[in-house]
């Protein structure tokens, strides 16, 4: 059941948003060549204490850290560690909190120094297909027309759409109804209505769009470097707005 937010909810999920907001604008700036993302891990988890929020990942089906850091060929999850980060590197760093009950979830994928201009379009397109989804998230459409929408961006330009993740209904819990995936039918699936917020999250392969699980992590099957971009988007009277940008 998709559950439909007032807008005084949504006031708070405004709240949660930004400390978010905030915190992915923290770790962008530490993200560079011989940091390991254990550190990053550990800026995150005091930047979202600090702000009197908690870290919703970290314990989430025993998953270790505050952000998920996944490099180059891993999609989604990975594990924060000791391994420092190298140039030319793509970081995808996905992080969660609760604040006063409310969730909030978004991603990144950040160079790490120089990348090569592949991995940079990938990256650039990655993040453009997000504003493509955006565009779809309005009353009188369907859920169908945003996932269509990543899909179609990406695919149209050569990349692979990871079929195994999808994003998904966000409030109180992190994870709600609906789920919400990069693919599928323009004109299908529910109707979009004020009071919804998504986490919309496309996550995009240079290559094949098939992925393999490696433990915890989510891996292109292929080991081409995948990126991924996240936004938590509310559908208010006046049309979609990024909580978390
Ligand atoms: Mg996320
Ligand atoms: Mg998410």
């Amino acid at each position: 059941m998709i559950k439909i937010k007032s807008p005084a909810e949504i006031e708070c999920m405004r709240k949660s948003g930004e400390i978010l907001r905030d915190c992915l604008l923290f770790l962008g700036e530490r993200v560079k060549a011989g940091v390991s993302t254990k550190r990053l891990d550990e800026f995150a988890y005091d930047y979202i204490i600090r702000h009197g929020a908690k870290p919703s990942f970290l314990g989430y089906g025993g998953f270790p850290g505050t952000i998920c850091a996944s490099v180059d060929e891993v999609v989604v999850h990975g594990f924060p560690s000791d391994k420092r980060l190298e140039e030319g590197q793509i970081f995808s760093l996905d992080c969660g909190l609760v604040f006063k009950g409310w969730q909030a979830d978004a991603a990144r994928t950040f160079p790490v120094g120089e990348i090569s201009e592949e991995k940079q379009r990938l990256v650039d397109t990655t993040r453009e297909s997000f504003f493509e989804a955006v565009k779809q998230f309005k009353v009188g459409k369907r859920l169908g027309d945003i996932s269509n929408a990543v899909q179609t961006y990406c695919e149209s330009r050569g990349y692979g759409v990871v079929r195994s993740m999808v994003g998904h209904g966000i409030g109180r819990e992190m994870h709600e109804d609906p789920q919400v995936p990069n693919f599928g039918k323009a004109g299908h699936g529910p109707r979009l209505e004020v009071g919804m917020v998504l986490a919309i999250e496309p996550m995009i392969n240079m290559g094949t769009w098939q992925t393999v699980e490696n433990g915890w992590s989510c891996v292109t099957a292929d080991r081409k470097p995948s990126a991924h971009y996240e936004n938590t988007v509310a559908l208010t009277e006046n049309g979609a707005e990024i909580l978390t940008l």
